[in-house]
């Protein structure tokens, strides 16, 4: 129990009894200065004695019923005593000169002896408790020997007075006022009631415990009340008053020391439990359901949500929306600008969308980068729409992150409740196959469920699964096309193409699982399978005793991105020997306009090692020709799309010819990809193309057939 939580403070109390003091003082003058004898007529003796009993019978009643058994004894002493001191205040109120009969007649000496016996039980309470260390009862039946030995100690003075009383000695002379014998017993009780306050203020000094302190006061103030019912002349005289006042004060001292320590103290502390219970229910609750970055309801709670208002929608015969919202190359920013930058975007779009919706509405934060959005109570379909491009418009102005202004923008799909989906699951996973299309339209933009995306979605899944499963059950192959020199017909090369020979659906062409792996991450671990397969088998052929061939190897963009390339690329090398001179990479133009610091780096660092860099596809992407020269790139890779219309297309042959003779201004070497005819093949090698690929020379095809074919095609050289 320490000080602070009890209501009354040490510096209080003192002034207190201090101020209870000094008023003992002026009693006598204000005596004087009234001049009035009967100061405290029976009316109000009756009333302060009624109230001390009361007093006296609640410290013993809180006492007694808050009491347990790892709670001091001291405890149950101050509830017997104060029993005692009740009962014997009852039959001193009863007794005092006016009072009807009780037993015997009235009368002051009547009044004193009950008085006096309730004043030393009062005393040998408080002496008793002070003594006895503060511990618990060895046994727990000690309390109603206790309560018993009270009992029966009242009855037994009850029987001294009221058969006795004649014997007992004078107290009180009417007219003289009180014998040498009362005072002397006062004063002896003041003797009793110093030595329990002395042994009270150690108990305080040793342990700071206001309790002690409180009835340490009290008996201070039961002494004063000694003091004056040690001087009065007449019962009904100003120190009569003051003795009797005194000892109510006490006794509410002592019942604020019961109380507060007993029920008060206890009461706060369960309400300050409950309340931190209360305090961390919530904080619980708040966790569980939201998202600690950006303090959006989460996955969790967003399904509960969007449970109820589709069932609310279904009910009022309305509609709901689910808007599924992803940020569009939220990746890149990530790499680029670090994933405390990305946290930051994130926080900042959260806090935007959160503008543009209705108190209805919810903005939940799904995954990574996705939001879902879900609009309640729509009557209409068209209601959605300036919703979805006010969450457009305002994602898109320019922001600060990480001391750079960047500009997202994000793709929405959007599935309506019960029209799309009468279930929270179905719906959420139809505005992801919208929020997919709009992706697929180039972002920045939102699109509408349609039934036939549900198609779409399914075999994206079903891919996306295969291609992991693949990965693990090793399905995946490498097929080679050989690259050929125009003007000698020599094979310099081989690409390196992957297929999946799927255990059920046979071989599957790269088109139909490569874009899956990308959108899901799974390009990577293919990737490394890829680059890793590639190189060894070159270095097999190259061991096995045939001329070093070139491999040209796809690189997704991904790799740049999320894979440390360079560090793969340069453990693929030292792990399967192959000279870096004789590892080619295919990058698309799209990934080189992206003009990223990272990816100019890797480049410039892959060259230094000496592999070859190729743009495959050329002439398909972008106009800007500039990036050319900043990646020092190698060879051009022709598209087919030109090299198929050579023969019969006048502008293909022009596109084709410009090709050539931009790339041999800067220094680059030129292959054509799709060379199906003898035709295109001359024609290519007319205007100077260096290199071909395409069905006229070979179609891609398994390892072991790719020797036989460089086998054949050394025969036919020599
Ligand atoms: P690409 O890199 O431009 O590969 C050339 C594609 O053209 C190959 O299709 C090849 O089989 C095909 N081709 C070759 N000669 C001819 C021809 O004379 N006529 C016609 N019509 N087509 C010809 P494939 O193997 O189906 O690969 C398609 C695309 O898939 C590749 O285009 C490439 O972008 C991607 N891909 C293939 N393998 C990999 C890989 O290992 N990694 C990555 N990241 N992408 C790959
Ligand atoms: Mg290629
Ligand atoms: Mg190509």
């Amino acid at each position: 129990m320490t000080g602070s939580a009890l209501p009354l403070p040490r510096s209080l109390l003192a002034a207190l009894t201090l101020l209870l003091f000094s008023a003992a003082w002026w009693a006598e003058p204000l005596q004087t200065l009234l001049d009035r004898p009967h100061l405290f007529p029976l009316q109000l003796h009756t009333v302060m004695e009624s109230f001390a009993v009361l007093v006296a019978i609640l410290i013993f009643t809180i006492s007694w019923s808050t009491y347990s058994a790892e709670r001091p004894g001291n405890v149950i002493i101050i509830a017997c005593g104060f029993l005692c001191v009740g009962l014997l205040d009852f039959a001193h109120t009863l007794s005092y000169k006016g009072m009807p009969d009780f037993v015997t007649p009235a009368s002051p000496q009547k009044a004193i002896v009950f008085w006096l016996f309730a004043r030393y039980a009062n005393a040998l309470t408080l002496l008793a408790v002070a003594l006895r260390p503060w511990q618990p009862f060895a046994s727990p039946r000690t309390r109603y020997l206790l309560l018993a030995a009270s009992l029966g100690l009242v009855a037994a003075l009850y029987a001294i007075e009221l058969d006795l009383g004649a014997m007992l000695p004078r107290m009180y002379v009417e007219g003289a006022g009180l014998t040498p014998l009362k005072i002397v017993l006062e004063y002896a009780l003041i003797a009793a009631l110093l030595a329990a306050a002395w042994l009270f203020h150690r108990k305080a000094e040793r342990n700071p415990d206001v309790n002690a302190h409180l009835i340490l006061c009290a008996i201070l103030i039961t002494v004063l009340s000694e003091i004056c019912l040690a001087s009065y002349q007449n019962v009904n005289d100003v120190y009569s008053l003051l003795g009797h006042a005194y000892k109510v004060i006490a006794y509410w001292f002592i019942y604020r020391a019961i109380f507060v320590t007993s029920v008060q103290q206890p009461y706060e502390r369960l309400q300050a439990e409950i309340a931190e219970r209360l305090r961390a229910e919530a904080t619980a609750d708040y966790l569980v359901h939201h998202d600690p970055l950006t303090g959006l309801p989460n996955r969790h709670l967003l399904e509960i949500r969007l449970e109820q208002t589709l069932a609310q929608a279904i009910s009022n015969s309305r509609q709901c929306a689910v808007a599924f919202v992803n940020l569009d190359s939220f990746q890149a920013i990530n790499d680029s600008l670090g994933l405390a930058s990305g946290d930051e975007v994130l926080k900042v779009v959260a806090l935007r969308m959160g503008q543009t919706i209705r108190d209805t509405d919810t903005l939940a934060r799904y995954g990574s980068d996705d939001f879902v959005l879900v609009l309640a109570d729509l009557t209409d379909d068209a209601e959605v729409m300036p919703i979805l491009q006010k969450v457009l418009d305002i994602v898109q102005e320019p922001c600060l992150v990480g001391g750079q202004e960047i500009t997202m923008t994000v793709s929405i799909g959007l599935a309506l409740g019960p029209a799309d989906g009468a279930k929270p699951e179905q719906l959420l996973m139809n505005a992801d196959a919208a929020m997919h299309r709009a992706k697929q339209n180039g972002g920045n933009t939102y699109s509408f469920f349609e039934e036939a995306m549900n198609a779409t979605a399914t075999e994206y899944l079903t891919l996306r699964n295969g291609i992991k499963k693949g990965l693990a059950r090793d399905e995946f192959v490498l097929f080679y096309q050989p690259q050929i020199d125009l003007a000698s017909g020599r094979v310099i090369g081989a690409e390196a193409l992957v297929r999946w020979q799927h255990p059920e659906h046979g071989l599957i062409p790269p088109a139909r699982f490569i874009p899956v792996a990308e959108e899901s991450g799974l390009i990577l671990p293919l990737s490394g399978w890829i680059l890793e397969t590639a190189c060894r088998q070159t270095v097999g052929w190259l061991r096995s005793g045939l001329p070093p061939i070139r491999i040209a190897v796809n690189l997704s963009a991904l790799q740049f991105t999320r894979d440390n390339l360079f560090e793969r690329i340069r453990a693929t090398l030292a792990q399967s020997g192959l000279p870096p001179h004789l590892l080619e990479l295919e990058l698309t133009e799209s990934l080189l306009m992206q003009d990223h610091v990272t990816i100019s780096d890797t480049i410039a660092r892959l060259k230094s090692l000496g592999v070859r860099i190729a743009i495959d596809d050329f002439g398909t992407g972008y106009s800007s020709l500039s990036y050319l020269k900043r990646f020092a790139v190698d060879v051009l890779k022709i598209d087919q799309s030109f090299t198929r219309g050579i023969v019969d297309n006048q502008d293909d042959l022009a596109i084709v010819n410009a090709i050539i003779q931009m790339a041999h201004s800067l220094g680059l070497a030129t292959l054509a990809e799709g060379v199906e005819t003898e035709a295109a093949r001359k024609l290519l090698e007319e205007n100077g193309c260096n290199d071909g690929q395409g069905y006229l020379f070979a179609r891609p095809m398994p390892a072991v057939e790719f020797i036989e074919f460089l086998h054949r095609q050394q025969t036919a050289v020599a």
